[in-house]
């Protein structure tokens, strides 16, 4: 799926990065773009503001990868060494590029300004490379080939570290020359409740195998684990045919685990059940503060089906009363339940957190469970949270 054999490394240049003054967010950025044009980024490296360690840096990335964009180190002043290095990596001398001097005395004339003669060298670039204007600020990029004995040449891209400045530049100029291979890439998200990452990669087997096309990656966040689907083909139509396909499997293979796609949260699917139905729900929360009451809060047409949230302090009455009394006061056709937590160690002397949920329906059998929890406790209400809007939505799908 992906492009053979290319990969790409992101250096970031900047004292201010390897100081930790301030957070590398270009790269993340760089890498989402990359993956989207099939490239993967194999490495993230940063650098600070020192020419001999841009130029080992550029060294090692031009030899193992054959991308490599730059973030940063193009600014007028004495530390910004990103076109020195790439001049003295490639054995070349600095030239001037009069069109870009143009640019930057028309930027500062603009501005009713003189150009600060330090600005001068932003208009110098390595000889054989090719300048990229950048129209909203004043250092203009830099696209370079690196030959390598024997092998295609190293494509670098250098860009501003200014984030506005960086994106308008790939996308302008730097994407459609890195699109060698005419591919298309599309991605899907399915979303799953309910089971473990190890166990979905269990359930799942050779799906999400190692070169599986299309390519299908397992990650978690607060226990709601997503499939991102990643579908390589020369046509979109290609790229979503593998991507439907694939969804089939995994719906087969994970059954009611899976509740939605893309940013469908459990309390999107629960709000959309209950409105189909004409259903309505109320909640009382003892362990997650509200949290239950928050998510909700956040779905369009939550009004039309959430009567009451109760939030406690503490729960003094046991889980189907204090049910009852949401029920007698709102009329809901469902209320789920949030008991206290209680935390204890468990015999191996892990702390163990038990949170009792239930699912209270105005007609039919109450379902009770007992949430355990040994895992990360920064993710514990979360958890609880959701694992009780999943007892509704499973609720629903199985009616
Ligand atoms: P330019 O080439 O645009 O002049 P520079 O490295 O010379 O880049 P700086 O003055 O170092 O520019 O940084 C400009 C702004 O961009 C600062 O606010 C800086 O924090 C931000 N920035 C630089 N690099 C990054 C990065 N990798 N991620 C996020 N922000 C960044
Ligand atoms: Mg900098």
């Amino acid at each position: 799926m992906n492009h053979p054999s290319m990969r790409a490394e992101i250096i970031a240049v900047g004292t201010e990065i390897t100081s930790g003054a301030k957070l590398d967010t270009n790269s993340q950025w760089l890498s989402l773009q990359l993956s989207d044009l099939g490239i993967p980024a194999h490495f993230h490296t940063t650098v600070a503001d020192d020419l001999q360690a841009n130029v080992e840096v550029l060294r090692i990335a031009c030899e193992r990868c054959d991308v490599v964009l730059i973030t940063g180190g193009l600014g007028p002043t004495r530390d910004d060494l990103t076109r020195e290095a790439l001049a003295e990596l490639a054995g070349v001398p600095l030239k001037l590029h009069q069109p870009s001097l143009n640019h930057l005395e028309g930027f500062f004339r603009s501005r009713g300004r003189e150009m600060p003669p330090r600005n001068h060298t932003q208009a110098m670039f390595p000889a054989g490379s090719e300048p990229l204007a950048n129209p909203i600020g004043t250092a203009p990029g830099i696209w370079m080939a690196l030959p390598r004995p024997g092998r295609l040449p190293c494509q670098v891209a250098a860009m501003p570290g200014v984030p506005s400045e960086m994106k308008k530049m790939f996308f302008e100029q730097v994407r459609s020359r890195l699109q060698g291979g005419g591919m298309v890439i599309r991605r899907a998200r399915i979303n799953c409740y309910g089971l473990g990452e190890s166990q979905a990669e269990e359930m799942l087997g050779e799906l999400t195998a190692r070169g599986h096309d299309p390519e299908i990656g397992i990650t978690a966040h607060e226990a709601t684990i997503t499939l991102r689907i990643i579908a390589g083909g020369t046509t979109e139509q290609e790229c979503l045919r593998k991507i439907s396909e694939s969804s089939a499997e995994i719906q087969q293979k994970l059954g009611d685990y899976v509740f939605g796609s893309e940013d469908e949260e459990l309390e999107d699917i629960v709000v959309r059940e209950l409105n189909a139905r004409n259903l309505t729900f109320a909640s009382v929360e003892c362990a997650t503060c509200g949290l239950l009451a928050e998510r909700i809060s956040h779905v369009a047409g939550a009004a039309a089906c959430y009567r009451n949230g109760i939030v406690l302090p503490v729960l003094t009455d046991p889980l189907p009363e204090a049910a009852d009394k949401v029920q007698h006061q709102s009329g809901a056709d469902f209320v789920l339940v949030i008991g206290a937590e209680v935390i204890a160690a468990d015999p191996s002397g892990h702390m163990l957190s038990t949170i009792p949920l239930g699912l209270f329906p105005k007609q039919g059998q109450p379902l009770t469970i007992q949430l355990k929890w040994s895992g990360n406790p920064a993710i514990t209400k979360s958890r609880a949270a959701k694992s009780a809007l999943d007892l509704l939505r499973r609720h629903l799908a199985n009616r």
